[in-house]
């Protein structure tokens, strides 16, 4: 382990990571970010949005901007007021005592696992969203398979368009909703005879006219071709075993999402779906004192890049006050 111990080191490189870092940066921090080590598809530098091409909503472009563009200018920014930034996946950490010791490891280089010690901790390593697990969800992402109906729902190849939810949770009851004021009709594909979502929102989606339940039923393939992207998918109804093509221009995965907090288990206090919990309303402060989250990890709500990097800018903020509180300068 290095003597030196960090003010602020930040886990996680997606909009709520380059954020704090940014913040925490032009605060004179010098933060450390441990970026993740690019080995695997929510291990990337970036996080998430380094898999979408185009991004609609992020406040400042008219014309919208390509996800890696937008991760690549964070970057730089949080580089230009001084961060450093390690391409590492962190692997566990000891919050049992202060300074908090994080261990981390270089695959990419095949390094062996470093130990930092830090004052503060950002916690900023994002979520998956839980897709089917079917090879052809991967072959047309970007062309039709998404897992996000506010991020992509409003993008011209959906427009008055049939689509597929795939789900029978709130999230999907949720999902189609908003999707139906785009879609000529939405497919709610549910392997039960009934939805989970609450009754209230159950209630609100089977009266919606654009919203058709297909029940016991589970998506088998997705259909369609590399010039036209999704134009269909093969159902098979679970109790006759029957196969339906229904045809569809994008399928939307509602089935939802996995925070990246597995390295945090037993160290932070983390609800029973692995979000990390905040104290204290609105604030970053997590479990432990000095140990801060922002983004899609703490947040089973809005995951939206807008909402990661405000929390990011909370969490920076946050750690900045502990540090002056605790006269580390
Ligand atoms: C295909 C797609 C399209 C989307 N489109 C939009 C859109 O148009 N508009 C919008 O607002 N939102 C969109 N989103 C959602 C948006 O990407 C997320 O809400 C946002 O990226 C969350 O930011 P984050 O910083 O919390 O986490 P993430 O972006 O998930 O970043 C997490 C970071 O943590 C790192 N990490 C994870 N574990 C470790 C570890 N153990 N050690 C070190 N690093 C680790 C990862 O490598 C990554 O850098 C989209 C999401 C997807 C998947």
């Amino acid at each position: 382990m290095s003597s030196a111990i960090e003010k602020v080191v930040i886990i996680g490189s997606g909009p709520a990571g380059w954020t704090a870092a940014i913040y925490a940066a032009r605060a004179n921090l010098s933060p450390v970010v441990l970026a993740g080590d690019n080995l695997g598809r929510d291990r990337v530098k970036g996080g998430q949005l380094m898999w979408t091409s185009e991004v609609e909503n992020f406040p400042g472009f008219v014309k919208g901007i390509d996800g890696k563009e937008l991760m690549h200018t964070m970057e730089q920014q949080a580089a230009l007021f001084g961060t450093r930034i390690r391409s590492h996946f962190v692997t566990k950490v000891d919050f049992s005592s202060h300074p908090y010791r994080i261990f981390h490891v270089d695959d990419m280089a095949g390094e062996e696992e470093t130990v930092t010690a830090a004052h503060t901790v950002i916690i900023a390593t994002g979520a998956a969203a839980n897709y089917l697990g079917l090879p052809s969800e991967r072959k047309f992402e970007n062309l039709g398979v998404s897992a996000c109906a506010v991020c992509d729902g409003a993008l011209p190849r959906f427009r008055d368009q049939p689509l597929v939810v795939v789900g029978g949770g709130d999230s999907a009851v949720e999902e189609a909703t908003y999707l139906s004021k785009f879609a000529s009709r939405v497919h709610l594909v549910h392997r039960r005879d009934a939805l989970r979502a609450s009754k209230v929102m159950a209630n609100r989606a089977l009266t919606n006219p654009k919203i058709v339940p297909v029940w016991n039923s589970a998506v088998e393939e997705i259909l369609g071709t590399e010039e036209k992207g999704v134009t269909g998918v093969r159902v098979k109804n679970l109790q006759t075993h029957h196969t339906d093509v229904i045809e569809a221009s994008g399928m939307f995965a509602a089935i939802g999402h996995t925070p990246n907090t597995k390295f945090l288990e037993g160290q932070l206090e983390l609800n029973d779906k692995g979000y990390v919990v905040l104290k204290d309303g609105f604030r970053s402060l997590t479990s432990v004192e000095g140990v801060f989250a922002g983004g899609d990890c703490a947040d089973s709500t809005y995951r939206q890049a807008i909402t990661a990097a405000g929390m990011g800018c909370k969490a920076a903020i946050d750690a900045e006050r502990y540090l002056a509180e605790h006269g580390i300068h």
